[in-house]
């Protein structure tokens, strides 16, 4: 039997508390799989004011949390407790209004500015998580960290930690869902760290004169997980490691891709209850069903042979969506039709966004976000584009197979782990796959996509069918990630 492991799981975001990204999705759903294994699972996240806007009434505890900020002096926090939903996990919420009841988002203000002082917001989130261990005489084998916002965890274990006998065998996993975010911000906050400024140097926290927070935790973590095996090897190069390439090759032994799963609960043709009709591989005349419902939806002619193509995404350049919008038009003078969903930067809501004015009858577009049309989108299409320029691991293929909706991506990151590109040869694959970023390969693979759909369609129902067994559990990765933390413990005591 396997030892059963104390967890203390510290993120900015968790489901349902706070979303942005797939961060939230993460840790709700790794908590509950750590469960079910048996571990002892404890998650911690700030209290941020619209928590409480959301309608959570979370349990206020008779207590105050003192944390120790260096120069800032002691700051002390009130604690709430919670559960993750469906288990009996305690979710831990760090209270404190200066710093986490802002009028605004997660991480920035109702301007889309981020928070002045979002380098204390979550200097304090990693420091105030470990003084909860203690608090709680909770002597954690493992602490998980995400991102940025608490890399600084590592940091303090390997510092100002080493020595407590609360976490003297502790050994720490940080998991990176999008380098790109990285919590750089000026030297001075070393003197906040309060780990000394000996720690301020190259080979630790120190990136170009400033304090790189993700680099410390990068430095200081026993086992840095990113969330594809695609992208751990990426984030190795030039192209896709954001200056942090070259500490990410040093420490190449100890970074691990695992793959993040699907919550087939809530995205799955057969029980889904945001679309029409439900629908399996048996019985796929009711994706024609919810194909009609998204036409009708839109105003776009019901026309059951016209390829749809669906785009659901934030329309920011990661996405790849400038690249799609050089090619859009072009693509627009065939009989196709188009669903777009999302929103983002300011010209992409405003050039996708005049799209269905331009070619009436051809595409529907809602700028925002909705969780139900994302739903019925992923089932009403015949194909779901993915042109990114960079994608950790990105969700919505993974999605969209099960619902026999064939991925057009490209293969960068998970996109390229998660996507069998199809091969006329064998008549194997799951999607198509395209390499470089350009205007010109997009359109291409768009095209021959689309021929498939046009000319070959018993080749076209056989993709589907492949893409529809394709299954990426939580099961699975959670696996993965208890063998790294035996290997990270393992490691700690050798
Ligand atoms: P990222 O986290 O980088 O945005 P992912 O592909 O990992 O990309 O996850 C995106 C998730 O957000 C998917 O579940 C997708 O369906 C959802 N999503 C993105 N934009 C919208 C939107 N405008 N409305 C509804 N859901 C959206």
């Amino acid at each position: 039997m396997t030892k059963k492991l104390n967890l203390l799981i510290a993120a900015s975001e968790v489901w349902p508390f706070a979303k942005e990204g797939g961060l939230a999705d993460v840790v709700c759903a790794l908590a509950r799989e750590f469960e079910k294994s048996g571990h002892y699972v404890r998650v911690v996240m700030p209290k941020y004011g619209l928590i409480d806007k959301e309608g959570f009434n979370l349990k206020k505890l008779d207590v105050i949390l003192k944390v120790h900020m260096g120069v800032l002096g002691i700051i002390e926090c009130a604690l709430y407790e919670w559960r993750i939903p469906n288990t009996n996990i305690p979710i831990y919420f760090i209270d404190r209004k200066d710093m986490y009841d802002l009028d605004g988002g997660i991480y920035a203000d109702k301007n889309g500015e981020p928070y002045l002082n979002n380098d204390n917001r979550f200097v304090l989130l990693s420091r105030a998580a470990l003084e909860l261990c203690k608090m709680l005489e909770f002597k954690p084998d493992i602490v998980h960290a995400h991102d940025w916002q608490t890399a600084a965890i590592p940091v303090f274990l390997n510092t100002i930690y080493k020595e407590d006998t609360m976490f003297r065998d502790c050994a720490s996993v940080l998991t990176i869902h999008n380098l790109q975010y990285q919590g750089e911000f000026y030297a001075g906050l070393m003197d906040v760290l309060g780990i000394g400024r000996v720690h301020f140097n190259a080979e630790e926290l120190e990136y170009y004169g400033k304090v790189n927070l993700l680099k410390g935790g990068i430095n200081h973590a026993d086992f840095i997980t990113t969330v594809s095996e695609n992208y751990a090897s990426e984030i190795q190069t030039e192209e896709f490691g954001f200056g942090l390439n070259g500490v990410l090759t040093k420490r190449k032994d100890s970074l691990i891709g695992v793959l993040n799963g699907v919550d087939y609960e809530l995205w799955n043709p057969q029980t889904d209850t945001y679309i029409v009709q439900n629908y399996s591989k048996d019985e796929l005349t009711a994706k024609g069903v919810c194909k009609a419902a998204l036409q009708k939806h839109f105003n776009l002619p019901q026309k059951s042979h016209v390829p749809f193509l669906g785009l659901i995404t934030k329309l920011v350049k990661q996405k790849g969506i400038d690249v799609f919008a050089e090619t859009v038009c072009q693509l627009l003078e065939h009989d196709i039709q188009l669903a777009i969903l999302g929103s983002g930067e300011t010209w992409a809501n405003f050039f996708f966004g005049d799209l269905n004015r331009r070619f009436p009858g051809k595409v529907g577009c809602y700028i925002g976000y909705d969780e139900t049309l994302a739903h019925q989108i992923t089932a009403g299409v015949d194909l779901l584009l993915m042109p990114s320029r960079f994608e950790p691991c990105g969700l919505n293929q993974m999605y969209c197979m099960c619902y026999g909706t064939l991925p057009i991506v490209r293969a960068v990151g998970g996109l390229n782990d998660t996507v069998i590109n199809f091969d006329e040869h064998t008549m194997e694959g799951t999607g198509f796959k395209f390499y470089e970023l350009t205007a010109e390969a997009l359109l291409n693979t768009i095209n021959w996509a689309m021929h498939i759909y046009y000319n070959r369609n018993e080749m076209f129902k056989k993709i589907m069918l492949k893409a529809m067994d394709m299954r990426f559990t939580w099961e699975n990765s959670a696996k993965r990630y208890e063998e790294i933390y035996f290997q990270a413990i393992k490691k700690k005591r050798d």
